[in-house]
């Protein structure tokens, strides 16, 4: 598998991460996943982006400009003659000797590498199982950092119980999943947790929202609460890797009649829809 560490293109066996890296010691950096449908990065300008608004949050200066981040990545999917899968990307700040405060004068440790994976085409199709957790993650969850312990405890609790995912709240309040965002539709309405310090900004999220105004289905960007959520007509989640998920039970508890709703297909086909147009499948 060829990889990029930096903007070297080299075997992975061959790539060597320093003991005093500060992604390795102290989370110290942020990461994307990008999804490659047909060898074609879906929604890699939000990606993008996103990688350098979060990166500007950590004052990390990623040594690339966007554009040739951009063919970095196109070629690292040519040269491993990716079809179905996704980019894994990540940049920390570097490696110094170890103290908490940003050491100067460090060059960040960029690196790249894609993962063959095919589509969650049965989840899609059925459903997943979801638990109620407790978000114990902290207050900047708007920055995708390496520090992924809460997601991965609360992912792990989900993975105990058979189910998916696990759907975070704060005192009863819904903020997001351990790796996903969280809408709930009633009465023909979507309700989503509004975009803050609270979440991620997913841009599957994003996608999904203009989706809605596709299908012409109303929009409120309001937290639910758990007792809410479990009322609702249909729930469901997105992310890069999990689409548009329709969620069929939480806690055991079924939603609505526990199959996959009808406002969630709709929102299913506007979506693959946009993944057709944009990569010419
Ligand atoms: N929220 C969290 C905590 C995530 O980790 C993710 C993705 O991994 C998302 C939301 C979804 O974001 P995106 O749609 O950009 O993949």
């Amino acid at each position: 598998r060829t990889i990029l560490l930096n903007n070297q293109m080299i075997q992975a066996e061959d790539a060597h991460i320093h003991i005093e890296d500060r992604g390795f010691q102290f989370g110290d950096g942020i990461y994307e996943v990008i999804k490659v449908y047909n060898g074609s990065l879906f929604t890699i300008k939000e990606h993008i982006d996103r990688f350098y608004t979060c990166a500007e949050k950590l004052q990390i200066v990623i040594p690339y400009t966007k554009d040739l981040l951009h063919k970095m990545l196109y070629d690292l999917v040519e040269e491993n003659e990716l079809e179905v899968g996704h980019v894994y990307m990540q940049i920390t700040r570097g490696v110094a000797s170890r103290t908490h405060f940003f050491p100067s004068d460090v060059a960040p440790t960029f690196v790249a590498y894609t993962q063959q994976g095919d589509r969650p085409l049965q989840n899609l199709q059925r459903g997943v199982r979801t638990i109620f957790d407790e978000d114990i993650r902290w207050l900047r969850c708007d920055i995708k950092s390496l520090n992924l312990l809460g997601a991965v405890l609360s992912k792990q609790k989900a993975h105990e119980q058979g189910c998916y995912e696990a759907i975070l709240h704060r005192d009863g309040v819904i903020t997001e999943g351990s790796s996903s965002n969280i809408f709930g539709i009633k009465d023909g309405v979507l309700y989503t947790h509004p975009v803050n310090n609270y979440i991620l900004n997913g841009i599957t999220r994003h996608v999904l929202l203009q989706c809605c105004e596709e299908i012409g289905l109303p929009v409120v960007e309001e937290a639910m609460t758990c007792e809410r959520a479990l009322e609702m007509d249909e729930l469901l989640l997105t992310s890069t890797t999990s689409e548009v998920t329709p969620i069929i039970e939480v806690d055991c508890h079924p939603i609505a009649d526990g199959l996959p709703g009808e406002w969630t297909r709709r929102l299913q086909q506007a979506f693959e829809l946009k993944v057709k147009t944009a990569v010419m499948m």
